[in-house]
């Protein structure tokens, strides 16, 4: 039967370094994210974030546990097939937008699909760019756009191929609170209306509200979530969060 999960982690722990030096970034991690959902991902800084993303999203391998995405178990994949999954069924939205310079805005909202070696669907590139509100803008160069709308490429771009998941860091955090919020009621707007799932690290609670799920991690494991909660209710568990926390090593 196929796994209704987006992206599934069981038992998943990453050390870094060995012995009494190592860091235990990630301590047991036991996750089902269901399809069509968003996911905010919240802790202190040091707690394992970053980390998490990259273990489910293949970009880094686990010291120990396995990863589920789109019902695919990716723990034994080679490196060639981790590479050909990431680029065919998931994406990626940063904080720093990562567009190509040279390219226009529809080439580089197609260039994932390029790479993937699929045939760029312009009638599909045109319909998100449409979706995220730069129809007019397909040919400009990713210079003449201001911030926000780099970003709604970016989003585009991370909405072309329908993947499985897509992974956001910080998507926000380069961008002013206005800003901000058009492009998490764009996130939002694909999971409602498309079924998209998105998984998005974030420091500020109020881009984490827009969210079905927060999931709060502290050395390294889960520790707590809230659903459906409001930008002040978040702030409040994080204040508690870094209260409690174990300082760095
Ligand atoms: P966050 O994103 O929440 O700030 P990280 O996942 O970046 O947390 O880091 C979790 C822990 O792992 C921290 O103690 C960090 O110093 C450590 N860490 C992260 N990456 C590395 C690495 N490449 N080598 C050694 N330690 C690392």
């Amino acid at each position: 039967m196929p796994s209704d999960w987006a992206a599934e982690l069981h038992g998943v722990t990453r050390h870094y370094g060995r012995g009494g030096a190592a860091v235990h970034a990630l301590r047991g991690i036991d996750l089902a994210l269901p399809a069509g959902t968003f996911t905010a991902v919240m802790g202190p800084s040091g707690s394992g974030k970053s980390t998490f993303l990259q273990c489910a999203a293949g970009l880094d391998r686990p010291t120990a546990g396995r990863v589920v995405l789109g019902g695919t178990d990716i723990t034994g994949l080679s490196e060639n097939k981790l590479t050909a999954l990431r680029r065919t069924r998931l994406s990626f939205v940063f904080q720093a937008f990562n567009l190509l310079p040279s390219l226009t805005v529809a080439q580089n909202v197609m260039l994932p699909m390029r790479l993937a070696g699929r045939r760029p669907d312009r009638h599909r590139c045109a319909e998100v760019l449409a979706q995220v509100g730069l129809a007019d803008k397909a040919r400009r160069r990713p210079s003449e756009l201001s911030g926000g709308q780099q970003q709604r490429v970016a989003v585009a771009r991370a909405l072309v191929a329908r993947p499985d998941v897509v992974f956001a860091d910080e998507p926000t955090g380069a961008l002013d609170t206005t800003t901000a919020a058009e492009i998490l009621a764009l996130l939002r707007e694909a999971v409602d209306t498309q079924g998209a799932t998105i998984v998005m690290v974030t420091h500020d609670p109020t881009a984490a509200a827009w969210a079905d799920r927060v999931l709060f991690l502290a050395d390294g494991q889960l520790i707590d979530h809230l659903d459906r909660a409001p930008a002040s209710h978040i702030a409040s568990r994080m204040t508690t969060l870094t209260t409690h926390a174990r300082p760095a090593a």
